[in-house]
């Protein structure tokens, strides 16, 4: 990239033998002590095999969990350690208290993990004093961890102040990917917001319509934008108190030419359930005890029409209470052509959330995307085009 605003593993030079501080995410869920998904693991294969490959000390820095600032043994990284090197396929130490002697001591082209850093009172304060404790365990600070930037901690953000400072593989994929989402996309760009609560996403919409061309409502939040034009959603899950809001946010797309995409048809249950009895019906035959679960197969087609003229995607939040067959089907049918027009090379799709990235998996669609973030929090916040410290540090 000619206009890198940040450093990679590739300007780093002279590591063999000196201790490289790489910041992973390795807040891994856990059940009866095993690690249950290795995902975020798998992230961090690329940057910690090449440090490891080019001689250096890799010291891995990772918080687990919500310890507060206190040691225990059930919020201990040694296990996700071990399960770490069954994954890299290598031995991975681990320093339960780290001082620079020890890390001397330990072997060129190793990796050790050290302990949680939230056992430090003073990581999420981003403290000085254990900043510079720890800068003095490392020559170099790498973030590969791109679901943690919107913090602004020790092993976040401070370390990159004061220890030369670069992204690690994983990161700078994050970083592409988003930049080609919506730093710098192609146009005509739609964006597709669905889930649950307009509540949750105010500040995602109300940044999107000044970036896209076409922003695309579903899920839950799509019933307070139709009950703000004035539509009877019946007994759907609906933020009446934010129909204002609402229409505040489709007046700011007409001035900002964004044409916004509700739907004109939806499935209606009178029972919150898989498999619930349901219709589809358009958007003002709504019963007076029914419930609006997923958009109609009319607005998927009319949606995947305006897919097929764009040339950048980004989604969070699914269509329909997509846990629930058979209201899983308007977003697994528009995930799907959002793969296809990927896999023919005419869109490039970014897309991120918890549940999104669940409803991708269930749709078979999340391979096909250009980029599927895990990052939940710091994903959303970029969305919301909010700058992220981890990352802001990174470009200092
Ligand atoms: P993400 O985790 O990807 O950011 P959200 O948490 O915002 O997504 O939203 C996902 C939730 O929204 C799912 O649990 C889904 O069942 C729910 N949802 C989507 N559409 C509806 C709807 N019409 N009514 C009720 N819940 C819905
Ligand atoms: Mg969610």
């Amino acid at each position: 990239m000619p206009d890198q605003r940040f450093k990679t593993l590739d300007d780093m030079h002279d590591i063999a033998g000196k201790p490289v501080l790489v910041r992973e995410d390795l807040n891994v869920p856990m059940q009866n002590g095993v690690v249950s998904d290795d995902t975020r693991l798998r992230a961090t294969v690329a940057t910690l095999t090449e440090l490891a490959d080019a001689h250096a000390k890799v010291l891995v820095l990772a918080h687990f969990g919500r310890p507060k600032g206190h040691a225990s043994d059930e919020l201990s990284l040694r296990p996700i350690a071990d399960a770490l090197g069954d994954v890299l396929g290598r031995h991975v130490g681990f320093l339960a208290s780290p001082e620079r002697h020890a890390v001397d001591a330990l072997a060129n082209g190793s990796i050790t993990v050290l302990e949680n850093s939230r056992f430090f009172p003073g990581e999420e304060k981003n403290d000085p004093a254990l900043i510079q404790q720890m800068a003095a365990l490392g020559d170099f600070y790498v973030n590969d961890a791109f679901s943690a930037a919107h913090r602004a901690h020790v092993t976040t953000e401070g370390l990159a102040g004061v220890l030369p400072a670069f992204a690690g593989r994983a990161m700078e994929a994050e970083l592409k990917a988003l930049e080609a989402a919506l730093g710098n996309p192609e146009h005509p760009v739609a964006a597709v917001v669905g889930g649950a609560k307009v509540s949750s996403k105010l500040d995602v919409l109300t940044h999107l319509v000044t970036k896209v061309d076409h922003l695309i409502i579903g899920g839950g939040m799509a019933n307070t934008f139709l009950a703000a034009r004035g539509v009877d959603v019946g007994k759907s899950l609906c933020e009446h108190d934010l129909t204002d809001t609402a229409n505040s946010i489709l007046d700011a797309a007409d001035a900002a030419n964004c044409t916004v995409h509700l739907p004109y048809d939806v499935v209606v249950a009178k029972k919150f359930a898989a498999g619930a009895d349901n219709r589809t019906v358009n958007v003002h035959e709504v019963g007076s005890d029914e419930m609006i679960l997923d958009i109609g197969m009319s607005a998927v087609e009319a949606l995947s029409d305006v897919l097929k003229t764009c040339k950048t995607l980004v989604w969070n939040g699914p269509l329909g209470a997509f846990e629930m067959e058979p209201f899983d089907r308007a977003t697994v049918a528009l995930a799907q052509t959002a793969a296809a027009l990927t896999r023919e090379g005419s869109l490039v799709s970014v897309a991120g959330g918890g549940d999104t990235v669940a409803a991708l998996n269930h749709a078979g669609a999340a391979r096909d995307f250009s980029f599927v973030s895990t990052a939940g929090g710091a994903f959303l916040e970029w969305m919301e085009g909010k700058e992220l410290p981890g990352v802001k540090a990174l470009e200092a």
